[in-house]
């Protein structure tokens, strides 16, 4: 049996009307960049998320990147960030002229806890960016508190969890603003590069709106200098497309996981994802941690189970940062998920067949 990682065809035909349409009308209209498709997803995915504001943008690396920018952080401010996350949470950090600090996550969830952060807070930080990775939020209730107490910004970084939740909230509306990917392998994903920022503060969106778009908010009108990173029509409307089936979606992420979690018990050489309570994972990645991760990687290729590593290196490991100084041993979680962690294939569209032959095909590696 072939299992990929994920089946971006299948969902594809499974919506194939919906989404030549998008495609074919913003072509009959040449609403290519900007117009009436852009505004249209701003405006349906605002509602469907319960957020005042969404501003499109390029991509989910920008969206961070224009937030920590119109937060005026630059040259001599500290940003904390996860340890574990994808490079776009640290290099934006870096791209404003400030200084990442990685804080190692908890070994249980995966995820930055208040008490890390608190600990790295330094008279020079600016913010945090909290991480929700994999699908589930970190401690932002008590990151949230901490940063006001501190007069700190609070900026999410939610590119792995649209529509997660912790406490009945969704991620990227408690701080000033949150960041989306809508890369194509994201939980709602583009046919190419797409994302947004999150906000309910209007004169924040206008800021980030403007500076998006070259420094105007009307044409020629540049109150000041800008980038270019603009969302395209057809990205725009291909992802109102996707917006109807996006609760389904998620939810069908969550009962996969469940069957993971209920096909896997008992294996004790592997770690099932750990759901933080009063918290709702969406299983962007159902990531385990796993004895012999190399080996049983290859056992799995070779049975047709394609698999994937959030991430090979922690952040901080990487050779971008030597510059920081730090040692693998200042990280002892994130360095940990170098050799543990795998990441199993999860979509909306995985069948039961699938799940429990990949759990199979893990029980089998171990009993051998
Ligand atoms: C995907 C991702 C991003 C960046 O998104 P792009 O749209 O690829 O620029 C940022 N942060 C995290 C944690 C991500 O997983």
């Amino acid at each position: 049996m072939q299992v990929p990682f994920v089946d971006l065809k299948l969902q594809y035909q499974n919506i194939k009307a919906d989404i030549d349409k998008a495609i074919s009308d913003v072509i009959d209209e040449t609403a290519f960049i900007g117009g009436k498709y852009v505004k249209e997803f701003e405006q349906k995915f605002a509602e469907l998320y319960g957020v005042n504001h969404v501003v499109a943008c390029a991509n989910g690396t920008d969206s961070l990147y224009i937030i920590m920018t119109m937060l005026g952080i630059g040259a001599g401010d500290e940003v904390i960030t996860a340890a574990n996350s994808w490079i776009s949470s640290s290099e934006t950090i870096s791209e404003t002229g400030a200084k990442p600090v990685f804080v190692d996550p908890d070994s249980e969830y995966l995820s930055m806890s208040a008490e890390a952060v608190a600990n790295a807070i330094t008279e020079n930080t600016k913010a945090v960016m909290a991480v929700h990775l994999q699908g589930q939020m970190t401690d932002i209730e008590a990151i949230h508190e901490l940063c006001k107490e501190k007069g700190i910004h609070l900026i999410e970084d939610s590119a792995q969890a649209h529509f997660s939740e912790y406490n009945g909230i969704r991620s990227g509306v408690r701080g000033i603003a949150g960041s989306f990917s809508f890369y194509p392998g994201k939980n709602l994903g583009a046919y190419g590069d797409a994302g947004c920022i999150i906000t309910n503060d209007s004169d924040f969106a206008d800021k980030c709106r403007m500076f998006a778009n070259h420094g105007a908010l009307k044409k020629h009108h540049h109150l000041m200098e800008g980038i270019n990173s603009r969302l395209d029509g057809l990205q725009a409307a291909i992802l109102t497309a996707k917006l109807p089936y996006i609760i389904e979606w998620t939810e069908q992420r969550i009962a996969n996981a469940a069957l993971y979690d209920q096909h896997l018990a008992g294996i004790d050489q592997i770690i099932t994802p750990k759901v933080r309570p009063n918290s709702k994972h969406t299983y962007h990645l159902y990531m385990i941690r796993a004895e012999k991760r190399d080996e049983l990687t290859a056992y799995l290729q070779d049975k047709g189970v394609a698999t994937t590593i959030h991430y090979p290196h922690a952040l901080p490991n990487l050779p971008a940062y030597d510059y920081l100084n730090t040692q693998p041993s200042d990280f002892p979680v994130a360095t940990g998920l170098e050799s543990t962690s795998l990441s199993l294939p999860m979509y909306p569209e995985l069948t039961e067949e699938a799940i429990k032959y990949v759990a199979e095909c893990i029980k089998s590696f171990y009993n051998n």
